[in-house]
């Protein structure tokens, strides 16, 4: 009998989730095996087309993105009815003692310019590496220039590993052209599947309620190739796919975690703010499936190399 609320938390889904795609690092335009990044935009564009699916994109000017090919790329996604918004423009990780507030934010502000005139633009900024500096002045400096800015923070419910697998995958297309992909598209799926119920779970204890997924996955090979399958594969198990501004517009993504370091995903930020950081213990210690497990990271490269992935 289940009868605490953590005990039902962890059985398993309790109600319908809803959840809005975002992808970080657009456009990413670096060398690939199999599939070229611009091909890599076109699949991806075509497999939301294909499934009525809009998409949120987390931009930054390095990789290509300050490249005319680039800015032809986010305008294509802008066009094409997905919102834009802000992931810097060099990417930087404003938890290192060499990065300085000043700095942190004029590269924002270099970024925002990039995005700012095309279709679909949105005042969001999500932080690299979800980092949100690791001093209470870096934190709540950038609060404070956010705010003033008019900016809202990007922030992430389920968090996945896919820039791993997609790792993987590079370096095994790089060695061998030909082989087969669909090991790393099944894993990829348990992957994604184990983020979601972890951290599905997980907002239901923090929130005391199912909120709004945002997932995040990243401008890469893995998703040009296997985006439309992961569309399909959340339907199946029962998710609907929103708008990402309907997600949004939700109060919890409105939260400002006094957490430090600063960041990670809202449920690891809200957990650390308040000092409650049981669940993780408690969903490890309850699971026996060990795909359960692969939303850890130690976990997913474990059964990579288990698989010779
Ligand atoms: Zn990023």
């Amino acid at each position: 009998m289940m009868k605490c609320l953590l005990c039902l938390l962890l059985a398993g889904p309790l109600a319908a989730q809803q959840v809005a795609l975002s992808l970080d690092d657009v456009p990413f335009l670096v060398l690939a095996p199999r599939l070229a990044a611009p091909a890599q935009h076109k699949a991806m564009l075509a497999a939301l087309k294909q499934r009525n699916v809009q998409a949120i994109l987390f931009v930054n000017g390095i990789n290509g993105g300050d490249t005319p090919e680039g800015k032809a790329l986010l305008r294509t996604w802008g066009e094409a009815g997905h919102l834009l918004a802000n992931h810097s423009y060099s990417h930087l990780d404003l938890n290192r003692e060499d990065v300085s507030l000043k700095a942190y934010e004029a590269d924002v502000i270099k970024g925002e310019a990039l995005i700012q005139g095309l279709p679909g633009f949105t005042r969001l900024y999500r932080y690299p590496f979800l980092r949100a500096g690791a001093t209470v002045a870096k934190r709540d400096g950038f609060y404070a220039f956010l705010k003033a800015r008019g900016l809202g923070i990007g922030h992430v419910s389920i968090d996945t590993a896919d820039y791993l697998l997609d790792e993987r995958l590079r370096k095994r297309l790089e060695r061998e052209p030909g082989a087969d992909v669909t090991p790393y598209r099944e894993l990829y799926l348990k992957h994604l599947w184990a983020c979601a119920r972890f951290y599905s779970a997980w907002n239901w204890e923090v929130f005391g309620r199912e909120i709004p997924h945002v997932l995040l996955l990243h401008s890469r090979l893995l998703n040009g190739l296997f985006l439309g399958d992961v569309i399909d594969h959340f339907r199946t198990q029962g998710w609907t796919w929103i708008s990402p501004g309907l997600a949004f517009r939700d109060p919890v993504y409105a939260l400002m975690p006094r957490n430090l370091p600063g960041g990670e995903a809202l449920a690891d930020a809200v957990s650390a703010e308040r000092g409650q950081l049981g669940f993780v213990k408690a969903w490890r210690a309850a699971k026996t499936d060990p795909d359960d497990f692969l939303f850890s990271e130690s976990r997913l490269t474990q059964r990579l190399d288990q698989l010779g992935l």
